[in-house]
Order: C-alpha cells, then sequence, then structure tokens
C-alpha cells in the first residue's frame, strides 16, 4: 500500500504519517529531506542558492545515506534550512534529479533498520500528484498560516532553537507562496486526494480520520 500526504509546512503531515506508518506497518519517506539534503550541501559549500546548475549537480548525486547522514546538522531542521529548501525546490531541473530516488523507494520500501515493509507512506508537497500519482490513498493536509506558523515556532523552541516569532511567520508565508506559485510540480492536491483543515482538530481526530478513510478503501 502506497499512502501520499502533501500540504504546506507545519500543517501535520509529519505526525500523521508517523501515527499511520506505525499503525499499517509502512516505511515512511519524508520528501522534504531531498530538498534540505541539497539546501544545505549548498550552503556548507557557500554556493548561491539560486544557481540552479550547482543545485542539479549535487541533486544528481545525492544519495540515502548521504542524505540521513546530512540530516544529523543542526542547520537540516532549521528555518534558513527549510528556506535553502524551498530555494533550491523551486528549481526544475533540482527537481527532476531528485525524482528517481523518491520514487524508488516505493518499489521497495524498507524501514530504518533495512527490514522490508508492507508499502510506503510519504508526505510533501507534491506525492501525490508527481511522485507517486498511483498511490492508493492520498491526503492534503493544510491550516491556517497563524497556526501553522505557532506550531514551527513551539517545535523549534523544543529543539532549543529561539527563532523569533515573527521571523517564523514570515519564513512560512514566503515559502509557501514559493511553493505555490513554482512552475514545476506546484504544492497542491491532487484531483483524488482526501483534504482536511486540521487548524481546529486535535491530531487524535485527523488520524481517525484518515483511518476510517483507508479502512474504507481496503
Ligand atoms: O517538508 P519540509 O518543510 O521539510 O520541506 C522543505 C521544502 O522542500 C518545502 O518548503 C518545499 O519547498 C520543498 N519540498 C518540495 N516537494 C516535496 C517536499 C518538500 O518542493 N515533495
Amino acid at each position: 500500500m502506497i499512502i501520499t500526504i502533501d500540504g504546506p509546512a507545519a500543517a501535520g503531515k509529519g505526525t500523521l504519517a508517523a501515527q499511520l506508518a506505525q499503525k499499517y506497518k509502512l516505511a515512511y519517506f519524508d520528501t522534504g529531506m531531498v530538498y534540505r539534503a541539497v539546501g544545505l550541501l549548498m550552503r556548507l559549500n557557500h554556493f548561491d542558492l539560486n544557481d540552479e546548475s550547482k543545485a542539479e549537480n549535487l541533486a544528481q548525486k545525492l544519495t540515502f545515506p548521504q542524505m540521513m547522514e546530512l540530516s544529523q546538522n543542526s542547520e537540516f531542521r532549521s528555518s534558513e534550512g527549510g528556506v535553502a529548501a524551498s530555494i533550491v525546490s523551486s528549481q526544475p531541473k533540482v527537481r527532476a534529479a531528485l525524482l528517481k530516488m523518491q520514487q524508488d523507494f516505493a518499489l521497495k520500501p524498507v524501514f530504518a533498520d533495512g527490514t522490508p515493509a508492507n508499502g510506503a507512506i510519504y508526505d510533501g508537497r507534491d506525492t501525490g500528484t508527481v511522485v507517486c500519482p498511483n498511490a492508493d490513498v492520498k491526503f492534503f493536509i493544510t491550516a491556517s498560516t497563524e497556526v501553522r506558523a505557532k506550531r514551527r515556532f513551539e517545535e523549534l523552541k523544543t529543539k532549543g532553537k529561539d527563532t523569533p516569532f515573527e521571523k517564523v511567520l514570515q519564513d512560512m508565508i514566503e515559502r509557501d507562496e514559493r511553493d505555490a506559485k513554482r512552475a514545476t510540480a506546484p504544492m497542491k492536491p491532487a484531483e483524488d486526494a482526501y483534504i482536511f483543515d486540521t487548524s481546529a482538530l486535535s491530531i487524535q481526530e485527523v488520524v481517525q480520520k484518515a483511518e476510517e478513510i483507508i479502512e474504507n478503501k481496503h
């Protein structure tokens, strides 16, 4: 079984994905990681984030183990890391270079320890539209910008990152706009996606709604 969860930053995709992955024994692919990895490599090399050919080159060479190693860097999940990811992800050649790596995961889904899984759950912006257009169940999860910025602010605080709320909100507004307006694979719900607004829902309510849909389909 392949499930996709798309939507803007801090809408609750990761939390939902983790719960569904555990319940249905699915391997989890957080596809934002591929763009965060390329964005971080660009920053570590002091390259201009808008240099598409340099980013494409790094994307072509990116491997799964290298991405996992980069994810240990404290900048990987920072607000600046998200902005860098969204800049490189708006470059069509970078998206093309990273597509196969994402699609291959669905062919042979494995857990972090290498054991085979029953299927995969993807989270990102275009996983139901471009990466896995034939997924069994597709969700699009959203929430108001204020609610999402508050969630991200709290999350960064628990990780010891004291980014001011105004900066988190501003980064989020700019990132949403870039993700929704880019020419290649803009963030949008697949035609057959179930759309949830999680602004006023608890995580338990979101998980329950998703499980009902999955179980009605199988
Ligand atoms: O989900 P996360 O915040 O880690 O994603 C970082 C950035 O990567 C997003 O803002 C978006 O620009 C990009 N992204 C994308 N397509 C995906 C996943 C993430 O363009 N499938």
